[in-house]
């Protein structure tokens, strides 16, 4: 069956399904809500601090306000046990004639006794006597939260056949559902107890099958993986290091050592860096593409975006002198490619950097013998495939500034071997760490004043771009608030995931040639990005993120030996932010991040950037981790007939 087969979806929502990445009816349906609206009815004065629902009689007409650029705000009033009250709610201008005196309607928000206004985020028109839990979705423009869940729900009504990927044995020992029945839970749960089941199925399947793969490709890579065995002298290397501006610490060391013993050896390298943002991955990278060129083969190194490629040419061009450095990215004239695609095939290009075109099917080396991957840790397992595929030999090493515990690592990337740098380059200061209420945010902002006296700069990041329910600060809104708080003196820059990819890029290399001085963004700044002169990063919301990307966000700065500072903002008492306030060690704040998040934690925050897991995550669900790592392993030994798995050992083949 096709998308188009199913009632609700024509050809202009298809266009729009698109653009959610949905291209069939396995992506459709496997299109999870984000989080969920628990709508519970509750007395009034239960709203007060937590969002409930209220049913109230319309007492009068509402009154419509625009405000600024694309606001507007309906109030009204409502009967509500036996009391008057005013209803505000944002950006339902829309819904103003539907609101009659006189009709009973449902509302879900908090309210404030003092001011006796309910703050609505969301209104029904119909009486939900008995709550109910509503999906949400990430959306985009012209498809409503509400057709999304139809048409899945339409999609699901249809019977289609869907691949489940838990084998038989484990749904009979842990009892699960079927998948088109946990699918239906997750797009229209009636109790939180069976959307709880039916997430916990989904993140098994999602975990099991990936893990069969990281253990499939183990025990290949045990089998036989032959690589170049290269004949190069520890002392040149030595050499090199030497020559540096800095020394090399204790975990740098190791992990050059551990390369080299690995590029000097016949078997094929496959191993990732883990070490935390600023740790010094790149030299140590550099290091391993010395020893490969000093062997005689070709290098490439492919950063995620732009930006990064240039960072990362810039660098190596100025400590490699030895070597020709090239750099091959989406931007460049097709004159400038083609000169660069010769040399490279010429070998008169011994080190390439890029973006991911650099392993592109028309970008021909003359002897590739190392492939780097820097911030890795995003890709999936086919991806990782196809960089070993490029060249039957080569070596991969991959670079993750994601800090996770060894037991975990040691699933996630059973594939490969591990490296990890622990200990910080010497001099680093610690970045002054603070949790704030937003009603002390002046306190902030004289601290911004002082540092762009000084030159320096600064990250403001919020959870939204526009937050329609307002209820959250938001990329816009911060704006506008900064803007006035500066007197449009400073030049301010916004960044966030709608903007086109080149648009994104020229604002991050605006700001990184200071000429944009605060840099209002959603979570996409790029991990990596090196802006030595940034020195605040505010975080609002804070208790919105998890630790990871908190401290992920926070490694922005602190890149210089200038006294850096983060700013977390947040209204609710959250201790895992006071994690952050006490410790700048990635590696303990993740430690602390898997311990603080317990079973109940089933619908706390997904890090963003981490893996590219659909459902699950490997904090917060890290003992289904666990769990899977043991049965997929088990299970690979008897999976043969089993023709979806099939397919996935057949798909992790090589093909040259
Ligand atoms: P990351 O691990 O996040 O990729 P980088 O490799 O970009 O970190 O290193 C961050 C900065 O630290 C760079 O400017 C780099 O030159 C510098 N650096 C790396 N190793 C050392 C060291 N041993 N001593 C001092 N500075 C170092
Ligand atoms: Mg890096």
């Amino acid at each position: 069956m096709e998308l188009n087969e199913i009632k609700g979806i024509g050809t202009k929502t298809i266009t729009l399904l698109e653009k959610l990445s949905i291209v069939n009816l396995d992506d459709l349906v496997g299109y999870y809500p984000y989080r969920y609206n628990v709508w519970q009815i509750k007395n009034l004065k239960d709203c007060l601090n937590d969002n409930g629902l209220i049913i109230g009689i319309v007492n009068d007409y509402p009154k419509l306000n625009y405000f600024k650029r694309n606001y507007n705000r309906l109030s009204f009033r409502v009967m509500v046990e036996n009391k008057l009250v005013n209803v505000t709610i944002f950006n339902r201008g829309f819904m103003k004639n539907n609101i009659v005196p006189g009709n009973k309607i449902s509302l879900y928000g908090k309210y404030d006794e003092v001011r006796n206004n309910f703050v609505a985020s969301d209104i029904k028109l119909e009486v939900i006597e008995n709550g109910f839990i509503e999906p949400v979705y990430h959306l985009v423009n012209g498809l409503s939260n509400k057709q999304v869940n139809k048409i899945i729900i339409n999609t699901l009504d249809n019977k289609i056949d869907v691949n489940d990927y838990i084998p038989c044995n484990y749904v009979n020992r842990y009892d699960f559902k079927s998948k088109i029945e946990a699918l239906r839970v997750i797009h229209q749960p009636s109790n939180i107890n069976s959307l709880k089941q039916a997430r916990i199925r989904l993140i098994y399947e999602e975990f099991f099958k990936f893990l069969f793969k990281i253990n499939y490709l183990k025990l290949k890579r045990e089998k036989k993986d032959i690589g170049i065995e290269r004949k190069v002298n520890y002392l040149e290397i030595e050499e090199f290091i030497k020559k540096l501006p800095f020394k090399l610490t204790n975990d740098q060391v190791t992990t050059v050592n551990e390369i080299y013993q690995d590029m000097i050896s016949k078997k094929r390298m496959n191993r990732i860096i883990i070490g935390d943002v600023g740790s010094g991955k790149t030299i140590v990278s550099i290091i391993a593409m010395i020893i490969n060129c000093k062997s005689g083969y070709q290098s490439v190194l492919m950063a995620p975006t732009e930006v990064l490629a240039l960072q990362h040419y810039k660098n190596i061009k100025e400590l490699v002198k030895e070597y020709k450095v090239g750099l091959l990215i989406g931007s460049m004239k097709s004159k400038e490619r083609k000169e660069i695609l010769e040399k490279l095939e010429k070998k008169e290009i011994d080190i390439l950097i890029g973006t991911h075109a650099v392993i592109g099917k028309d970008v021909i080396f003359n002897n590739l013998g190392l492939v780097v991957t820097d911030e890795q840790h995003r890709f999936g397992v086919n991806q990782r495939k196809s960089l070993q595929e490029k060249e039957a030999m080569a070596d991969v090493l991959y670079m993750s500034a994601t800090p996770i515990p060894r037991t975990y690592a040691l699933a996630l990337y059973g594939d490969m071997d591990l490296s990890m740098i622990k200990t910080k380059p010497s001099g680093r200061k610690n970045i002054i760490t603070k949790v704030y209420p937003e009603k002390d945010v002046r306190i902030v902002l004289e601290q911004v004043w002082q540092e762009l006296k000084d030159n320096h700069q600064v990250y403001v990041v919020a959870p939204l771009i526009n937050d329609e329910e307002n209820e959250l600060n938001d990329v816009n809104k911060l704006k506008d608030n900064f803007m006035k708080a500066f007197n449009n003196k400073v030049k301010i820059g916004i960044m966030h995931g709608k903007m086109k990819k080149t648009d994104k890029d020229q604002v991050m290399q605006e700001y990184k040639d200071g000429k944009i001085k605060i840099l209002i963004s959603t979570t996409v700044i790029e991990v990596g990005v090196d802006v030595k002169d940034a020195t605040v990063m505010i975080i609002y919301n804070a208790e919105r993120f998890g630790l990871a990307t908190l401290h992920q966000l926070r490694g922005r700065v602190g890149r210089n030996d200038v006294q850096s500072y983060c700013y977390l903002i947040s209204n609710e008492d959250v201790p895992r932010l006071k994690v952050l306030e006490e410790s700048n060690d990635g590696f303990y704040i993740s430690e602390k991040d898997f311990e603080m998040r317990g079973e109940g934690d089933l619908f706390g925050i997904k890090q963003s950037g981490d893996m590219n897991f659909k459902i699950g995550d490997i904090r917060r669900d890290s003992k289904i981790l666990m769990q899977c790592k043991k049965d997929s392993l088990e299970y690979l030994n008897n999976f043969d007939n089993n023709v979806l798995y099939q397919e996935i050992v057949r798909s992790l083949e090589y093909h040259n």
